[in-house]
């Protein structure tokens, strides 16, 4: 049964918070989604129960708003609004409804979601595209993960890039990728890079000194490493991950990999020439053309691309480039296509800007234009009043809502794989996307479309819907919780 229908009688109670922490349900007033500047109910076919190893927030200085279904209005109620961080492979189809305090302080860099409980059991906004779980370890036995740090650092001791996954990423940052490097599975880090040509309002390791964003989760590279101390780590990674390895520069804790592209051909050479295989991927703000060539000319397998939006004015009033302009980024992107590389886009969704007509059209063209395979879709961490205030000079039409948005997009370029992580696609990928140039837009009625409604086949063959094994809710999880588990990956790259 389609999410739609299994959920069109279900209608989650507001939840609230008190000053303790403790969080319960309102049952007269409805749950209230935030799309933009829309507040609405909660569609049927976007509502799933709370993922696990998702999170439950306090917004402090926010009191939480509900629908009164006797008034037929919204109603500010006494207690703190909550949000849920989703877990990684879940993107957020809505925001939580609330009123701000004029002393309120801003929040700090995460994803807030929607939440309701109904059944039991707490329900969010979202929608699981991947269904990889490369970022889950609570299955993992308690105490490997240190254990597994001690014995790396006691076989590398000379390796510095080795030291600072292991005792910054892993010990302070709970890096889900350095982690994954210690357990010897799926996608290692490779942090190369101290500085940036961009100051994106939401990065996670650096802010100026009057931005208004108060701590950085994590803490910039204070190093170079040398070509060899990142061959040593992708060869560490390698032997242990033996079927399906994938490297990844552009990490959390660093700039950006392509302020150093020297050393990035220098190690990935260096890692080729050796016999090294697997899928070398370059997590990037694409700022430069020439470096992404001579990148993919030394072995790159994959190139991921950050964007809040398709549209260069959007773009621009996030990323605040230095140095570079949004046609750098689409020429990166197109020529890394015509070298061979698999491309992704790591699109920083927000619900009411992403999904609408003018980012719709925007993102198809860049897509099928520049030659994008993949769209991996991300939370964008960020208080989201403060974003919407950034964004309000530009027109956002209605919001289609997630689910329509990627059905849409899906529709106009139909070999875009959808996800969440990077893939692993070999050492040299299979490429889906068509050359620069060769992409046939749809013609203007058809993309003007509504994409049908979703059916049962569709539920099955997309990643997307609820209700599989792993998505139940956690009613345990009473006690609010103020810390978020960030992904290992800037925002920005
Ligand atoms: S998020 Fe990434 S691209 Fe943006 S400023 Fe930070 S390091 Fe640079």
């Amino acid at each position: 049964m389609s999410s739609k229908k299994k959920n069109k009688d279900l209608h989650p109670c507001l939840v609230v918070a008190d000053d303790s922490g403790n969080i319960y349900d309102e049952p007269d007033l409805l749950m209230l989604v935030r799309r933009g500047e829309q507040w609405g109910l909660p569609r049927p076919d976007e509502l799933m129960p709370l993922p696990k190893e998702s999170e439950l927030f306090l917004l402090p200085g926010r009191k939480a708003v509900g629908y009164n279904p006797e008034t037929g209005e919204a109603e500010e109620v006494d207690g703190l609004a909550v949000a849920a961080f989703a877990a990684p492979g879940y993107t957020l189809s809505g925001h939580p409804v609330y009123e701000t305090e004029e002393d309120a302080r801003m929040l700090p860099l995460f994803a807030y979601g929607a939440v309701g409980f109904a059944e039991d059991r707490f329900w969010i906004c979202a929608r699981r595209v991947d269904m990889d779980p490369r970022q889950q370890f609570s299955h993992i036995r308690k105490g490997l993960i240190e254990k597994n740090v001690r014995q790396l650092l006691e076989t590398y001791p000379d390796n510095r890039l080795v030291a600072h996954i292991l005792t910054n990423c892993v010990m302070r940052y709970d890096c889900p990728a350095a982690r994954n490097f210690s357990l010897g599975r799926y996608e290692a880090p490779l942090p190369s890079s101290r500085t940036c040509n961009a100051r994106c309002i939401g990065c996670i390791s650096s802010q100026e000194q009057d931005s208004p964003i108060e701590v950085t989760p994590q803490c910039r590279l204070t190093f170079t490493p040398t070509p060899e101390e990142l061959v040593q780590v992708m060869e560490i990674h390698a032997a242990r991950e033996t079927k399906r390895p994938i490297f990844s520069f552009g990490q959390g804790c660093e700039g950006d990999p392509l302020m150093n592209p020297e050393l990035l051909c220098a190690a990935v050479r260096l890692y080729r020439e050796r016999g090294g295989a697997g899928t070398v991927n370059c997590n990037t703000n694409a700022s430069r053309p020439e470096a992404v060539e001579a990148l993919a000319k030394a072995g790159l397998s994959a190139m991921r691309v950050s964007l809040n939006s398709a549209r260069e004015e959007l773009y621009t009033r996030y990323y605040r480039p230095h140095g570079y302009s949004f046609a750098d980024v689409r020429r990166s992107i197109a020529v890394g296509r015509e070298n061979g590389l698999f491309i992704c886009l790591n699109l920083l969704y927000f619900p009411g800007i992403t999904d609408t007509e003018e980012e719709l059209r925007a993102l198809s063209d860049l897509v099928g234009s520049c030659g994008v395979s993949m769209i991996q879709w991300r939370n964008l961490n960020i208080d989201p009043e403060y974003y919407l205030e950034l964004m309000q000079d530009f027109a956002h039409g209605p919001s289609m809502g997630l689910r329509s948005f990627m059905k849409r997009l899906k529709k106009a370029c139909p070999w875009l794989q959808y996800g969440y992580f990077n893939p692993y696609v070999g050492a040299k990928a299979e490429v889906p996307a068509p050359m620069p140039g060769t992409w046939c837009p749809p013609r203007v009625e058809d993309a003007l479309q509504d994409a049908p409604e979703a059916t049962e086949a569709d539920g099955e063959n997309e990643p997307g819907e609820s209700g599989g094994h792993d998505e139940q809710g956690d009613h345990g999880q009473q006690e609010g919780q103020q810390n978020g588990q960030q992904d290992g990956q800037q925002q920005g790259q």
